[in-house]
């Protein structure tokens, strides 16, 4: 069936799969995915449905049957590739919970191609449900009709993440203390990534560490004292705009 402005319909459920799509493949759906198809959107035998897998891209599908347990879908054909997303970390450190979550949202939508959640010694929380933060990034990557995921790594402790940082990827490091104008600092920088502290900041020793780090290029965001999830969003916007994909 070729592609029209049609078809696929706009309106059609979009879902992220594990296996690798190929056309003709019947993917059979279970658990969450199998319940949002059949019991919140009512998806019938002939719906279409859009399945990305976060490797070959985008692909339409026609559900074969939707059951109480399950779904099975055939794959029908590829509508774009897997997205290029810039190549930008951000390295938030954990905030409460809703907040983080916010934050994974507002990351994914805005194209990071990695996050990396960091514990810090203010960290008010110092754990993360990554199956439920992943939920929340795969959500939002649907939501926003994004073909790729960020890449969602276990929270590492500060320290560690220094300690193992690669050698030719900047570190653009949030300091409420001071540090280069935002956009002076992010323009084309190709390969770089951005750390927020926590509720409380960094301490001292904490600060002087991210300093020592020859990656590290301390940003300031202005003059105010933002919340942690505002300064992490809004740089990445600002990366985003200066050296990511909004430069069209
Ligand atoms: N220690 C601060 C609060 C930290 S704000 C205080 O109470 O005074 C949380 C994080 O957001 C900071 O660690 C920093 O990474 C970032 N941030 C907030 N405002 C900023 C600014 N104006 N410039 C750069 N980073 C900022």
């Amino acid at each position: 069936m070729p592609a029209t402005p049609a078809w696929p319909p706009r309106s059609a459920p979009r879902l992220f799969v594990v296996p690798e799509l190929a056309e003709g493949a019947m993917v059979t759906l279970e658990g969450n995915p199998a319940h949002y198809l059949a019991r919140v959107m009512r998806v019938a035998a002939g719906d279409t449905v859009i399945l990305c897998d976060d490797i070959t891209g985008e692909w339409a599908a026609e559900v074969a049957y939707a059951g109480k347990r399950h779904v099975e879908v055939r794959v029908i054909r590829q509508m774009r590739g897997r997205e290029h997303v810039p190549d930008f970390w951000l390295c938030p450190a954990l905030i409460k919970r809703d907040r983080f979550y916010m934050v994974l949202e507002k990351a994914t939508e805005l194209g990071a191609a990695r996050i990396v959640p960091v514990i810090t010694r203010r960290s008010v929380v110092d754990k993360l449900n990554l199956e439920r933060a992943q939920t929340v990034v795969v959500e939002a990557a649907e939501q926003c009709a994004r073909t790729a995921l960020p890449d969602l790594a276990a929270p590492a402790p500060l320290d560690r993440l220094l300690r193992d940082w690669p050698a030719g990827r900047l570190l653009f490091f949030a300091d409420e203390q001071g540090g280069a104008p935002v956009g002076d600092a992010l323009r084309e920088s190709e390969m770089a990534a951005i750390l927020v502290g926590p509720e409380g900041g960094f301490d001292d020793a904490e600060r002087a560490a991210i300093r020592q780090l020859p990656q590290a290029r301390p940003i300031s965001l202005g003059p105010s004292i933002l919340r942690a999830e505002t300064a992490a969003l809004a740089a990445t916007a600002l990366f985003m705009a200066l050296a990511g994909d909004w430069r069209g």
